[in-house]
């Protein structure tokens, strides 16, 4: 995969209100000058209350919008929740699921995010599946298992590019301002991509891998030109027009 293949995404997790609506404009304005010749995907991902205002705030751009979670059923009896269908209706082509914070506040295994990404296919949706070890599990040596099992447990049969990314997203580097090694990166994510191929052949090749975790500006370059990371996954730093867009800059210039 070349950085022409690469997705950047934000995610703007429970922050935004009406009045950001504006910073959404200002990445979908901004992007054509960022990506310059580079053909980057870039996403962000917004609050449900959001979704259907963002859509129209930035029709007619190449910002794609998706959501941040959605319910294994397609409607029903769920207060609260939020169903596949409903996200692609509002405007979003993407969801997140298995976000680390979701596995941490709301106890989600990966049986669970697992039927989540299969409600994502079944409404039209790419999932954003995360996957990541805890510093914990690191320090005892346990990442690669651990991240392993995810991979097993939560990607379901009938996986393809067009329709799974996944981002490999350590716990204690979300929002830490911490960073794995690049040669902690590349490992990880070529063993995943060893997984993606044992599972899925050919097609397991094609599955963008993201990197998520404290990416900014100025280490983007640096974690995006690590072999096998096809984009990244961005919170805080997605939240800022100008960082955001100097991330989609970064992913630009790599050879
Ligand atoms: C995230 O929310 O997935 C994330 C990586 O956050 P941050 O970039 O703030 O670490």
């Amino acid at each position: 995969m070349t950085k022409d293949s690469m997705l950047i995404a934000g995610n703007w997790k429970m922050n935004g209100l009406s009045a950001a609506l504006a910073e959404l404009q200002a990445i979908a304005a901004g992007l054509p000058a960022a990506c310059a010749q580079a053909d980057i995907a870039a996403l962000v991902c917004l609050p449900a209350s959001l979704l259907s205002r963002g859509a129209e705030a930035v029709r007619n751009s190449r910002l794609a919008l998706g959501g941040q979670d959605c319910h294994f059923a397609d409607s029903g009896a769920h207060t609260g929740d939020i169903a596949a269908p409903m996200l692609k209706d509002a405007g979003a082509s993407y969801v997140i699921v298995g976000h680390s914070e979701r596995r941490a506040d709301h106890c989600e295994t990966d049986e669970l995010i697992h039927r989540k990404a299969e409600a994502a296919w079944r409404a039209g949706l790419v999932a954003v599946l995360c996957v990541g070890e805890t510093l914990e599990q690191r320090e005892q040596g346990a990442a690669l298992e651990i991240v392993g099992r995810q991979c097993e447990a939560a990607i379901p049969a009938g996986a393809a590019a067009d329709r799974l990314v996944i981002a490999y997203e350590p716990v204690w580097a979300i929002g830490t301002g911490k960073v794995p090694t690049r040669d902690n990166v590349a490992e990880m994510h070529n063993f995943i991509r060893q997984k993606l191929h044992r599972r899925f052949g050919e097609m397991g090749e094609k599955i963008r891998l993201l990197y998520g975790g404290s990416v900014k500006p100025d280490n983007a370059a640096a974690l995006l030109s690590v072999p096998h990371v096809h984009g990244a996954l961005i919170g805080g730093a997605s939240l800022n027009h100008k960082d955001f867009l100097a991330i989609i800059a970064a992913a630009a210039t790599l050879p």
